[in-house]
């Protein structure tokens, strides 16, 4: 069973949900990031001029005080933060002690923010000289105040996300059903096409993208399926109404026989005859449609084999003789001077010589002449079948290779035809990407010429030269 996938729709917006909400969840980290790296650079700016000031201070007043009294005199000064200071002589001694740098240890570097009891602090730390002896300043920081203001500023980003995520998504969900739309429209147009409606098209979108190509595809699709069922029920209709026409016949002759008073024998022989001609009429009928629809489901090609023209056209010429001699037409072949080999489907090639050569002498008047020539020319291998028949006019040239045309239905019924010969030799034609070109004139005869194309034939048949396997 294949797994329920959810609906397009829904992947669609998750997947720009996810784009949009990475974007900004980056850019919201990287202000952070610099908010945060800008507060300690003011802190740091701040520590650096407060030194300045105490190096000042310590400079102008320890002469004259002393370090016993520098303590009262930093009191005195709260812009130097004495809380946060601490000043050592080399020795260790502490010489001043603000109270909110006690336990801060000493940093590594120069500047970092160290951990004071619980709470972040930022410390400066540097040795000077003062009086020619050397002492170690240590400045801070609380950030408290910036860690709160920063806290504050992740927990607004965090919370601004959940509305950010509700718009992404309704956005997100109404821009793919906007793109989706045409599609559910042609998908809704086509579930309604049934074989009683495959006139109907599915809606066009005029947006020039891939929507559009897809229902133009769509219907160009339709068009074709179309195409072959009104095809399909043509040949049917058709085909039913060629059945009916001996099976009426039959019945007939049968039921007027049957109602004869006194019957004779030569009445009896009469009607069978009929029935046994009308019998093999329809036997012959169901065999080209046979023929025809398995020529018509062979979807995946023929077998072909190495075929000498000239052999498989001879074999049916000498077929023929009889019928052509019995309607008193001359009928002649010609073969190709160096034989010519083809890959071609035996059966289904002779069939396609017998069609032409059975029209030929069908419709060629006692007396007239049937020729049947074999030529290769310019990488083709021609047969040429040439009468001198009645001819077709140009208005039915074309049509004549359709399924059941005929040019003169009566003609054509008595002489056993159902207007299927040329259609089965276009199709068999068409398996072997051979053509069929005709030529003729009504009252003059007409030449129908088949063109297989020469592939070279392979080492066993190739026991002369190429150029003049080709000619
Ligand atoms: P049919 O069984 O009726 O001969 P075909 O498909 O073989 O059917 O031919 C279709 C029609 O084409 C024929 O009914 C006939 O009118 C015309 N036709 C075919 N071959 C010839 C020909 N050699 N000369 C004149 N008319 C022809």
């Amino acid at each position: 069973m294949i797994a329920m996938k959810w609906p397009i729709r829904i992947r669609l917006a998750a997947v720009y949900c996810a784009v949009f909400l990475t974007v900004i969840g980056l850019l919201e980290v990287g202000a952070y990031a610099s908010i945060r790296a800008a507060i300690h650079s003011i802190v740091d700016h701040e520590l650096e001029t407060r030194l300045e000031g105490i190096e000042d201070h310590i400079t102008r007043h320890l002469p004259r005080f002393g370090w016993p009294q520098m303590q009262g005199v930093f009191d005195a000064h709260p812009a130097f933060q004495p809380a946060y200071l601490v000043i050592r002589a080399a020795d260790g001694k502490t010489l001043v002690q603000g109270h909110g740098m006690t336990g801060v240890a000493r940093p590594h570097s120069r500047i970092a923010t160290v951990n004071a009891g619980g709470t972040a602090m930022r410390v400066l730390f540097v040795r000077r000289y003062f009086l020619g002896k050397p002492y170690d300043l240590l400045l801070g920081t609380d950030l408290q105040m910036p860690a709160a203001v920063l806290h504050r500023l992740w927990w607004i980003m965090l919370v601004s996300m959940l509305p950010l995520v509700i718009v992404c998504a309704a956005a997100g969900y109404w821009m793919s059903g906007r793109a989706l739309a045409p599609i559910q429209e042609i998908m809704f147009a086509a579930r309604a096409i049934d074989s009683r409606r495959l006139n109907q098209r599915v809606p066009v979108p005029a947006t020039g993208d891939e929507v559009q190509q897809l229902a133009e595809t769509f219907n160009a699709m339709l068009e074709r399926i179309e195409e072959g069922f009104y095809q399909m029920r043509e040949f049917t209709a058709n085909a039913s109404h060629e059945l009916r026409t001996p099976v009426a016949i039959v019945r007939a002759a049968a039921e007027v026989a049957l109602l004869r008073r006194k019957p004779s024998e030569a009445l009896y022989r009469e009607t069978l005859e009929r029935i046994l001609r009308e019998s093999e009429r329809n036997s012959a009928l169901l065999e080209s449609m046979l023929e025809l629809s398995r020529i018509d489901s062979r979807v995946d090609g023929i077998e072909r084999d190495w075929l000498s023209v000239n052999n498989s056209v001879s074999e049916c010429c000498e077929r023929m003789g009889a019928l052509a001699a019995a309607r008193n037409v001359a009928l002649r072949f010609v073969p190709a001077s160096a034989d010519v080999q083809v890959l071609a489907d035996k059966e289904h090639a002779r069939r396609l010589w017998i069609i032409l050569i059975d029209n030929a002498i069908k419709y060629t008047a006692p007396g007239g002449s049937v020729t049947v020539q074999v030529r290769a020319e310019s990488g083709s291998a021609f047969v040429e079948v040439i009468d001198t028949g009645i001819g077709i006019a140009p208005e039915h040239q074309v049509l004549i290779f359709e399924r059941f045309y005929r040019t003169d239905k009566a003609r054509s019924r008595s002489m056993g035809g159902a207007g299927l010969g040329l259609a089965i030799a276009q199709e068999i034609a068409t398996l072997h990407e051979a053509t069929i070109h005709l030529d003729s004139e009504l009252g003059k005869g007409s030449r129908f010429r088949i063109g297989f194309p020469l592939h070279l034939p392979p080492q066993r048949f190739a026991d002369r030269p190429a150029d003049e396997v080709l000619r």
